[in-house]
C-alpha cells in the first residue's frame, strides 16, 4: 500500500491525485501492446500536437521524446523494447520546425550549458532537421538492437502550417 504522506502543494492542480472517485480511466481495459503497432520518436518540444500530426490515440502507439528527438542510446533501448516486447512493427521520426536544437552555432549552446553548470556534455544539436531525421532514419536501420525496420520514415512538423512533411524512409538504406 502506498505511504499517506501529503504531496508539496506545488502539485496540486498539476496532477490528478489520487482520491476516491467512480471515474473509470481511459486505460482501462486497454492492452500494453500499442493497437496500431507504431512507435513514434519526436522531439519534447511543448508545441508538437502529436496527436493532431499523427492520428493516434490513448494505447495505440509507443511515444518517445526528447530534446531534437535525437536516437540516443535510450531511444534505442525503447524503441527495442518496444518491438521485442510489445509487439510494435513501424516507427515515425519527427523532427520539426524551429527547434531548440538546430543552430548554426552549437558552441553557443554548448558555451551556455556549461556557463551554468560548469561541465560539458553532448547536446545533439543538428544544423538541419531535414538532414537530422534522415540521418536518424538511417541510424535505425544501421541499429542491431532494432530488429523490424522495413517500416521506418522520417518526417518533418511544420508547427506554423500545422502540417507534416514527409522527409525519407527505410527503403531509402539498405537494411542490414
Ligand atoms: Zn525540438
Amino acid at each position: 500500500m502506498a505511504p499517506q504522506i501529503e504531496a508539496p502543494t506545488w502539485l496540486e492542480g498539476l496532477i490528478r491525485l489520487k482520491k476516491d472517485s467512480l471515474e473509470i480511466p481511459k486505460s482501462k481495459g486497454l492492452s500494453r501492446n500499442p493497437k496500431k503497432s507504431l512507435a513514434v520518436l519526436t522531439c519534447m518540444d511543448s508545441r508538437i500536437d502529436l496527436e493532431y500530426l499523427v492520428d493516434i490515440g490513448l494505447g495505440e502507439a509507443h511515444i518517445i521524446r526528447n530534446a531534437g528527438a535525437i536516437l540516443t542510446q535510450d531511444v534505442i533501448r525503447s524503441l527495442s523494447l518496444s518491438q521485442l516486447t510489445m509487439g510494435t512493427t513501424h516507427i515515425i521520426v519527427m523532427g520539426h520546425t524551429t527547434c531548440g536544437l538546430e543552430t548554426k552555432e552549437p558552441n553557443r549552446l554548448k558555451e551556455l550549458v556549461i556557463g551554468q553548470i560548469g561541465i560539458e556534455m553532448e547536446l545533439g544539436t543538428f544544423s538541419n532537421v531535414f538532414d537530422s531525421v534522415r540521418e536518424t532514419v538511417k541510424n535505425i536501420v544501421e541499429s542491431p538492437y532494432i530488429p523490424i525496420k522495413d517500416h521506418v520514415a522520417g518526417l518533418v512538423a511544420d508547427l506554423e502550417q500545422g502540417s507534416v512533411t514527409y522527409v525519407s524512409s527505410s527503403s531509402d538504406f539498405e537494411i542490414l
